[in-house]
């Protein structure tokens, strides 16, 4: 087992588009089982790639209590979505920061298993929400930036004083 650096806003990658992933090899299933051993001792539900310096369309999500649900995404999209929730969230990749914002209720997303076989899985719930949270970072979108504009400037703020001391 590795436990992988996570990486802490402002840090560039956390704004990248993510590649595709296209080679369904043993490097990625270690790379997943490596992810998955770090969120779970981060105590967090989701990790997506970029957030441990891989700039791939990779996320793990584990929502369940027992923390024995393991979920993985390679190249997930949302197809459908349906719906609208509030959503009070905090990320790995802003230690110490959460607020409001809103998801989508329900979604459907398409993504490849680490075999590279395609699946489909509709959700509502925690599970939509931080399956949200996770694709928006494949697409170099964290939570905060949908925050209203005077939020984000006072997130903005409090990271100075708080993140980028670190
Ligand atoms: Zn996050």
């Amino acid at each position: 087992m590795t436990l992988l650096n996570i990486r802490i806003y402002p840090d560039p990658i956390l704004k990248e588009e993510a590649a595709e992933v296209s080679d369904f090899d043993s490097k990625l299933s270690k790379l997943l089982d490596d992810m998955y051993d770090t969120m779970l001792a981060a105590d967090g539900i989701g990790l997506a790639a970029p957030q441990i310096g891989i700039s791939k369309k990779i996320a793990v999500i584990d929502i369940s209590e027992d923390r024995d649900q393991r979920l993985e995404l390679i190249n997930p999209k949302i197809v459908w979505q349906d719906g609208q929730v509030p959503s009070e969230e905090g990320c790995l990749s802003i230690p110490q920061y959460r607020d409001k914002i809103k998801r989508f209720k329900e979604i459907k997303i398409e993504a490849h298993d680490r075999k590279g076989a395609k699946f489909e899985l509709q959700s509502d719930g925690l599970l939509a929400i931080c399956m949200q949270h996770e694709i928006d970072h494949l697409h170099g979108i964290l939570f905060v930036d949908h925050l209203s504009r005077l939020k984000r400037e006072l997130f903005k703020r409090w990271s100075k004083r708080n993140l980028e001391e670190i």
